[in-house]
């Protein structure tokens, strides 16, 4: 997708480095972290928002989920963390490439 920041990344044209890489998803840090440790899981396929949820697309999310639990301990998240997805506007969403923060290192504030 043209002119998305997330799909560059994945593409290589913008360099972020990956922690994790495969066919599916990528992982990253968050270039503005909210907590010690803060990275963002992101399909390398292109869609916005839960509504445009497919089979597909609801295959690939599912397989994001079990990949993070299998690697949560290789990025320091043993002790727990917190997930978040970020939808349209007043969900805070400002790249319309859905990912998957991953938030932890400490304990974290309630909310
Ligand atoms: P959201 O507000 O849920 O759409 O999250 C977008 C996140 O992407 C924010 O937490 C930004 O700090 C993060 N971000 C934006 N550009 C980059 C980048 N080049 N590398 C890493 N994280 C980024
Ligand atoms: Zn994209």
């Amino acid at each position: 997708m043209e002119n998305c920041i997330f799909c560059k990344i994945i593409g290589g044209e913008i360099p972020s480095p990956r922690l994790y890489e495969d066919d599916k998803m990528i992982v990253i840090r968050d270039i503005e972290p909210k907590a010690k440790l803060h990275y963002l899981c992101i399909p390398k396929t292109h869609f916005a928002l839960l509504d445009e949820m497919d089979e597909e697309k609801s295959e690939i999310l599912k397989y994001c989920f079990e990949k993070i639990a299998q690697i949560k301990d290789s990025l320091g998240l043993q002790d727990g963390y917190r997930i978040i997805i970020n939808q349209g506007e007043n969900g805070g969403q400002t790249v319309h490439h859905l990912h998957i923060h991953l938030l932890g290192g400490e304990v974290l504030g309630g909310f």
